[in-house]
């Protein structure tokens, strides 16, 4: 490296750092109001069955929708909160909002789809998390069918006591406990066996080099085969392709969630979607040379 090169190095960590620092303080001046309110807000991603193109499901994607920065992603607050202990606010304030609508739907009539949540492993260290959301639940009188609990491979390793416990809970009272980000983590599949989920969420690193690489298809198509011998189903997530979607389908892969089909999206936009498209075919799969 040349000095100048050594200062420009220097200069690009430094503002990465300050920017961290600035938005790290932005977030906790300001959870108290945004959680208030209602900054906070679950978007939504659908769930698409690789057979049939049909919605069978919806992940609820928290943005902080700042009235002067924007929205802000996940990335900005979730490890903040965490490190704070406050993502259980956060995440509880999710649920509220995703019961609230549930509860809505139901009401007017409108056909909904099971919800998944998002918990931290924070979530299980600090609070009572099943207690919390089952109460939140029955308060806006709702089945637990419509709520499915996503957990990260990691939490598997650092709260192993609690979160067995919790998952017992969670399981007799009904609700689906799905493995979140599978294989992007170092935890081993021995926690296939030890740990009871209902789904795993494959990681959407395996598609990224998907086209040129037939080492990642080989892991998919294994990921899924052990699955379904082990009584587990399966989502691919990060599905963009209609390569990848055609793929998945052809190995047994249940359900895909991905830009291919939608983004997560604000309430409002899933539900004039729904009304133009019902829950129909999201055009991925061409059925025709399917069963051809
Ligand atoms: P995740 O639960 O694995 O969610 C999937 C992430 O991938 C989302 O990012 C989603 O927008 C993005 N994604 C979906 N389809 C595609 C695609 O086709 N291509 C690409 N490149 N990306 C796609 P997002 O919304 O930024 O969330 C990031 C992470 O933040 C989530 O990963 C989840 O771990 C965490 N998170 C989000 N909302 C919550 C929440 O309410 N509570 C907690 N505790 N964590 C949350
Ligand atoms: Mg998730
Ligand atoms: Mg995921
Ligand atoms: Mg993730």
């Amino acid at each position: 490296y040349t000095g100048s090169d050594l200062t420009q190095l220097y200069h690009v960590y430094d503002s990465a750092v300050q920017e961290s620092f600035g938005n790290r303080d932005y977030v906790l001046t300001h959870f108290w109001e945004a959680l208030d309110k209602r900054w906070i807000q679950p978007y939504y991603q659908m769930e698409i069955r690789s057979l049939t193109g049909q919605i069978c499901g919806y992940e609820a994607l928290a943005r902080w929708i700042d009235p002067d920065k924007g929205i802000l992603s996940p990335a900005t607050f979730i490890s903040v909160l965490e490190d704070m202990h406050l993502i259980n606010l956060l995440d509880l304030s999710i649920v509220e909002q995703v019961c609230e609508t549930i509860h809505d739907c139901l009401e007017d009539g409108i056909s909904v789809q099971p919800i998944s949540i998002n918990l931290s492993r924070v979530d299980f260290q600090v609070c009572d998390i099943f207690q919390e959301v089952d109460r939140i639940r029955k308060k806006h009188d709702i089945p637990p069918y419509y709520l499915k609990i996503e957990i990260l491979e990691s939490t598997l390793t650092r709260v192993p006591g609690q979160l067995l416990l919790a998952m017992s809970k969670f399981h007799q009272a009904g609700y689906q406990i799905w493995m979140d980000d599978f294989g992007s983590g170092y935890s081993s599949l021995n926690n296939l066996k030890d740990f009871n989920f209902d789904l795993i969420k494959i990681d959407m690193i395996f598609l990224k080099d998907f086209a040129n690489n037939p080492k990642s298809r080989i892991i998919l198509s294994s990921i899924v085969n052990m699955a379904k011998q082990l009584g587990l189903h399966t989502l691919c997530e990060g599905v963009e392709t209609k390569e990848q979607a055609d793929f998945l389908r052809d190995i047994g892969c249940e359900r895909l969630q991905g830009f291919r089909f939608s983004k997560p999206l604000p309430l409002e936009e899933v539900i004039s979607l729904i009304h133009k498209n019902g829950y129909g075919h999201y055009e991925p799969v061409e059925l025709n040379d399917y069963y051809d």
